[in-house]
């Protein structure tokens, strides 16, 4: 098994179990080593670290999966990860109780990097974006199809995967035959429609579940804008807690006719309106129009997708912040979200304020979440915390916005 030696004083984050090992950090390489391989990770005085996978295509070199005295990095090894992580689901979370739908299996917060595996009704949805993972799919799957008993299990191509870690991977059904039309997706009572080989993502946002539950309830009597809203995962569930009307926003149209068939299944079609927009362009329309709202959800696509991007998503995320504090009444409560893991809360959280001076509103926090528990948190990779949720109350106050930071004016491209 090749060496991987890190240069003097960057093995310390590497001790404590940190994933990532970025090129930068490497002094060299001793033995013979393809892409995907099992390396063995050394600090600069020769002491084994751990094991992980080797990639030179990615800005990731090696991805460390098990730490020294942990086992060698085989199938075993993978397929007692996965074993953990189905029975935290099921014996910790509970979740099969609450959710027909739930993420099996986390990357990095489960300890398999690279790894997703979405449960969407009774199909498993797989996506991989670690080159070293590929060659272990099949024990996966096998374990998957015994542990879970899905109909189906289908692969989805993962955008990271194919930019970041040179893998193309087209996705396709990998087991069984996936049934036809889009799957119900239950949590907490309430059921939606999605299609995992067409939708967004793996099909289904389960990171969302918590945060849909406990926003809900503020929507009672409440005139709501559910923006970036896929199939109606926050306005459905709002209009069946009392909403007065909703309007969910978003430039996916077959998203918004699923969750028109949800909605009518449901029994709140008429309290509920799909509208196909660009959110920003949609909210400087309300602006200009006079239309304003009790409640907005704003719950973006990955503004940041590599750290290279974070001032320009910032400014993204601050001009639909900014836009959506703007068409809110007075005392009214925004639900603000961001999915970007190179995003650190602290920066959110300056630029959710920055936001709100920008256009005159005086704002209190007074929710503040995270993803679900079925997308655990890796401790030492504080990017596996990639969920921010807030809840504010707002005030148009009159302060003065002559010095606040300005809108920036960029045009987001929709998905
Ligand atoms: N809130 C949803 C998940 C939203 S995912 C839930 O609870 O399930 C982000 C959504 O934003 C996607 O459906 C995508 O189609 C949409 N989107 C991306 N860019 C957009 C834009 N500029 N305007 C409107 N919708 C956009």
């Amino acid at each position: 098994m090749a060496k991987v030696i890190l240069k003097a004083r960057k093995a310390r984050p590497f001790w404590f179990g940190h994933p990532w090992v970025f090129s930068g950090a490497i002094d060299r390489v001793r033995g013979q080593v393809a892409d995907g391989d099992v390396v063995e990770l050394m600090d600069d005085a020769g002491r084994l670290i751990g094991e992980g996978f080797w990639n030179s295509k990615s800005q990731i070199s090696v991805r460390l999966v098990a730490l020294k005295g942990e086992g060698t990095l085989d199938a075993a090894l993978l397929l007692k990860r996965l074993d953990l992580a189905l029975s935290m689901r099921e014996d910790v979370l509970r979740l099969p109780e609450v959710a027909n739908s739930f993420r099996l299996v986390h990357s990095e917060g489960d300890g398999i990097p690279g790894l997703i595996v979405d449960k969407v009704g009774k199909v498993l949805v797989l996506q991989l974006s670690c080159f070293g993972l590929t060659r272990f799919l099949e024990p996966i799957v096998q374990r998957l199809v015994e542990r879970c008993a899905p109909v189906a299990i289908v692969e989805r191509e993962s955008r990271t995967a194919t930019e970041e870690e040179g893998m193309t991977r087209t996705g396709g059904v990998l087991y069984g035959s996936l049934p036809p039309g889009p799957m119900e997706v239950t949590e907490y009572g309430v059921t939606w429609l999605c299609d995992p080989m067409e939708g967004q993502k793996t099909g289904w946002y389960s990171d969302q579940r918590e945060n849909r539950r406990l926003m809900a309830p503020f929507a009672r009597g409440r005139e709501v804008l559910d923006a970036f809203s896929y199939v109606g995962g926050f306005g459905l569930r709002m209009a069946l807690e009392g909403a007065t009307h909703v309007t969910c926003v978003d430039s996916s149209e077959p998203a918004l006719e699923l969750g028109r068939i949800a909605a009518e299944k449901a029994g709140v079609q008429e309290q509920m309106t799909f509208e196909k927009a660009n959110v920003l362009r949609m909210l400087d329309h309300c602006h200009q129009e006079k239309r304003s709202f009790d409640v907005i959800v704003l719950d973006p696509p990955k503004f940041v997708h590599r750290r290279g991007d974070i001032e320009r998503g910032l400014a993204l995320y601050h001009e639909t912040n900014a836009k959506a504090f703007r068409v809110l009444r007075d005392g009214g409560v925004l639900f603000t979200h961001s999915c970007s893991q190179h995003v650190p809360d602290s920066s959110f959280d300056e630029m959710v304020a920055a936001a709100a001076k920008s256009v005159g509103v005086r704002a209190q926090e007074f929710f503040r979440g995270s993803q679900a528990p079925d997308h655990p948190v890796m401790l030492p990779l504080e990017e596996s915390r990639y969920l921010k949720a807030r809840g504010l109350r707002i005030q148009h106050s009159g302060m003065d916005t002559e010095i606040a930071p300005r809108i920036p004016q960029s045009q987001p491209s929709a998905e």
